[in-house]
């Protein structure tokens, strides 16, 4: 036992920790221990986006926790991590600091320059998580801009491919015109803007009647294919059938019948056009209309646009309107509010374009999804609701394929004599299609020799969505399948929709298993004033800031305590402080521990004589332990970390180190017993607090275990003791109850002392307790060392009388009337 250096410097506590974790090994998954139970945690690949926020800080604190408690219930568990990197983000963020658009420079220069960056910012990142202290098992690191990742995502495909879930087809997809690529519905956020809603007249053919459509995109009225009502509407369904001219062009479509018209909206008649949305889409096949391409891939209006071609679609809008106006075909126009959908990249305008892509079949998995996400726990529970109404509401199948070059190559080349589709072979991968040619003589079906590329690369969700199988070892290890279905998947309540959603899917369809057994929601970071953390809004805090001012222990317990699991949670500096004062408090109580322990030999068989304070105080710890394991259990991190404060700070050091410190100090022989129950049971509450809030902070409690446990345990870190295990022997409901009556006459006596306005230490000159009843009486006596000792009456001074006596009693502790006498200031 040494005691305790006398002060907490946390910055150099801290990193100490960190490399010696890393020097112990402690944190490696052991692929060779089949005796353990293991517990993998799908740790999400990050999008390196520079500096670590503090959204970050929360998640891996989360995952942090997860994994230190588990790892010392005695679990071999996997905490890998690994980097996301390509993406739409990566590439636009080159455009901007190059001042370039992509396809103004060679390929491999504009990858080359992303490879760059996501290297930056991924040393960033990594020195935040680091600064954190999660015990991340580095050795697991991987990236997926790697070739060697390319293969594991290169042979998913080929694997679905031959599964037939991937396929290629001519399909209207949403499309970013700024980023000329498609993007799944998973990538399009749907956002209030100011609009203007057009009242245009249709006029109905062989006459000078005209119906009034309402639209807030009449650009799109080229390609109008068809004008809709619904068919209960008694204003219009007479006209079903019947031909109506498109304004401004020179030609007519027929008055359809649809139910899912909403007579209320607008003016109740609907122009269809391919396509404004994605309702324009669903009513296009039901009807089987045709299919005008008003629309280019860079967001100009086609030759089908006659007159408006070559038009961005703001321009067309402009010009269109202009002229309606001129031919006296607008109504009148009014400004709305409506929700439009925008690239969640880039934020331009999505549109609906009919393009060739790579699909992988969804829609035919989304009862599976359904199912296993109900079948497994949801912490909290309610969050599983996100991930099944999207899969529900989904009527797409997922667009894999992306029009950009950062991103993992679609293993595929077509025949330039026959079209025919040459899918990679399995060992052939990692490969570029577009650097190599297949490794075939000719063409299967017309014995061609020449072939072209596919220049589409994977979205890079395909990449990031076989992670589960990918941590396991998937699909170079044989016992891959030990490791899978994931333990436990972190996600966010922003990534639910894509992340949960893609890895259910791609698991489902590869491996005919869900990907994870449970999953672990967090909330947004918000402002310190509740509102969404922003630069502009003056209410951002960078993590590195606050980990370098308050150190990661103290920003740790914010994250852990700043709210219920899954619920957005502001981030507050005085949670960070309050969390850095509990340290502090720690620090000096397990001080003033180990002088205290210094001549404490915990091998030692001398006699012990536990008191009832010391019980009190075991049984209570008892009932601590089952309280915040449950809580781990559940992912309740905020009460786990509350139940620890508040035994530590209240219970343990304002009650029972105050009541036993004077049988401490005690040094006679007669009293050694009894000061050894104080010893022993101070040595062990605090060890078992120190392991309960390990997961927490653990470099803290690392080093007080360092200092005053390490000799004497087995084990070279406290991250790797085995969790606390209830002892319900040890809890005693009487005992409880009757310490917390002594405590409170203590206390009673010390705040009639303090009324008085005499110091703490004065002594009591005389103590007179009337217990009312024998019981009382025995409770007080029990303990009545202790008592008078810290309310410093002398034993001869100090009597209990089993009978009522005269005035207010202690009101935890019901006819029980102490009266004392207090002695004086003694002015020197
Ligand atoms: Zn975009
Ligand atoms: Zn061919």
């Amino acid at each position: 036992m040494h005691p305790m250096p006398k002060d907490y410097n946390f910055a150099e506590i801290e990193q100490k920790w960190q490399s010696r974790w890393e020097e112990m090994d402690i944190y490696r998954y052991d692929w060779n221990d089949k005796k353990r139970m293991p517990f993998s945690i799908d740790t999400p690949p990050p999008y390196p986006s520079g500096e670590l926020h503090m959204g970050n800080v929360l998640n891996w604190a989360y995952f942090d926790m997860v994994a230190r408690f588990k790892r010392m219930q005695g679990f071999n568990v996997l905490f890998p991590q690994g980097w996301d990197c390509h993406g739409l983000g990566i590439e636009i963020q080159v455009e901007k600091t190059k001042n370039i658009r992509k396809r103004d420079v060679p390929p491999d220069q504009f990858r080359a320059w992303c490879i760059e960056l996501v290297e930056r910012y991924i040393a960033m990142m990594k020195e935040g998580i680091l600064k954190m202290g999660a015990s991340i098992d580095w050795s697991t690191e991987y990236k997926t801009m790697n070739p060697d990742y390319w293969r594991r995502t290169q042979l998913s495909f080929i694997l679905l491919h031959k599964k037939s879930y991937m396929y290629q087809g001519t399909h209207p997809v949403n499309w970013c015109p700024r980023d000329e690529t498609a993007i799944a519905d998973a990538e399009v956020d749907h956002v209030k803007k100011e609009g203007t809603l057009h009242y245009i007249r249709f006029h109905l053919e062989g006459s000078g009647e005209y119906l009034l459509v309402a639209t807030s995109r009449p650009e799109f009225i080229p390609a109008c294919v068809a004008v809709e009502v619904n068919p209960k509407d008694e204003r219009y369904n007479k006209y079903i059938g019947r031909k109506i001219a498109v304004p401004l062009m020179n030609r007519e479509v027929t008055i359809i019948g649809e139910e899912s018209v909403d007579p209320c909206f607008g003016t109740g008649v609907v122009q269809i056009c391919t396509y404004g949305d994605k309702e324009d889409v669903k009513t296009v096949i039901k009807h089987k209309l045709p299919v005008i391409r008003l629309l280019t891939e860079n967001g100009k209006i086609s030759d089908a646009g006659c007159e408006y071609a070559g038009l961005y679609v703001n321009q067309a809008r402009a010009a269109i309107v202009a002229d309606l106006a001129a031919a006296g075909l607008l109504e009148k126009s009014e400004k709305i509010q409506h929700e439009v959908g925008v690239c969640d990249r880039c934020k331009a305008q999505v549109e609906i374009l009919e393009v060739k892509q790579w699909f992988m079949k969804t829609m035919p998995l989304s009862e599976a999804v359904v199912r296993n996400a109900e079948q497994i726990p949801w912490y909290p529970d309610y969050m599983k609701n996100r991930l099944i109404d999207w899969t529900r509401a989904l009527d797409w199948d997922w667009v894999v394929s992306r029009q950009r070059l950062f991103a993992t190559p679609i293993p595929v080349w077509y025949c330039k004599k026959c079209n025919e589709v040459i899918v990679a072979q399995e060992e052939w991968v990692p490969i570029d299609p577009r650097m190599e040619k297949p490794r075939i003589e000719k063409c299967p079906k017309c014995a061609g020799t020449e072939f072209t590329a596919e220049t589409d690369v994977l979205d890079t969700w395909m990449d990031s969505s076989i992670t589960c199988a990918v941590h396991a070892g998937w699909p170079d290890r044989k016992d891959w399948k030990h490791l899978f279905p994931a333990s436990m998947h972190p996600s966010g309540t922003d990534i639910i929709r894509t992340w949960a959603y893609y890895l259910m899917v791609r698991h489902l369809a590869l491996f005919n298993e869900r990907p994870f057994n449970s999953v672990l929601i967090n909330g947004m970071v918000l402002g310190s004033d509740g509102r969404k953390m922003s630069k502009s809004l003056k209410n951002y805090a960078a993590a590195p800031e606050v980990l370098n001012k308050y150190g990661a222990d103290a920003t740790r317990q914010w994250a852990a305590g700043g709210g219920a699991t899954g619920s957005d949670i502001p981030y507050r500096a005085q949670d960070v402080e309050y969390g850095r004062r509990f340290l502090v408090k720690l620090w000096n109580v397990a001080g003033f521990a180990s002088n205290l322990l210094v001549d404490y030999d915990p091998k030692s068989n001398e006699e012990v004589d536990l008191q009832l304070l010391d019980k009190w105080i075991i049984s209570k710890t008892e009932n601590l332990i089952k309280k915040v394991t449950d809580a781990f259990e559940k992912c309740q991190f905020n009460i786990a970390v509350e139940e620890i404060r508040n035994f530590t700070w209240h219970v343990f050091c304002d009650y029972y180190i105050e009541s036993v410190k004077d049988r401490l100090y005690r040094q006679e022989k007669k009293s050694a017993a009894k000061r050894r129950a104080a010893q022993q049971t101070l040595y062990g509450v605090l060890y078992k607090l120190l392991q309960l809030l390990a997961p927490i902070a653990p470099h803290l409690t690392e080093e007080i275990y360092q200092n005053m446990y390490a000799e004497d345990k087995v084990f070279k870190s406290l991250q790797i003791t085995l969790w606390p295990k209830l002892d319900s022997t040890l809890i005693d409901e009487t005992i409880e109850d009757e310490g917390d009556k002594v405590m409170a006459l203590i206390e009673n006596v010390r705040r009639k002392k303090a009324a008085q306005k005499l110091p703490l230490n004065i002594p009591v000159l005389s103590l007179e307790v009337y217990a009312g009843t024998q019981a009382s009486a025995d409770i007080i006596i029990s303990s009545k060392e202790d008592i008078a000792g810290t309310l410093k009456v002398a034993m001869g001074d100090f009597t209990v009388i089993p009978k009522a006596g005269q005035g207010q009693d202690v009101p935890q502790f019901p006819g029980v009337i102490p009266v004392a006498i207090f002695g004086t200031v003694t002015k020197k």
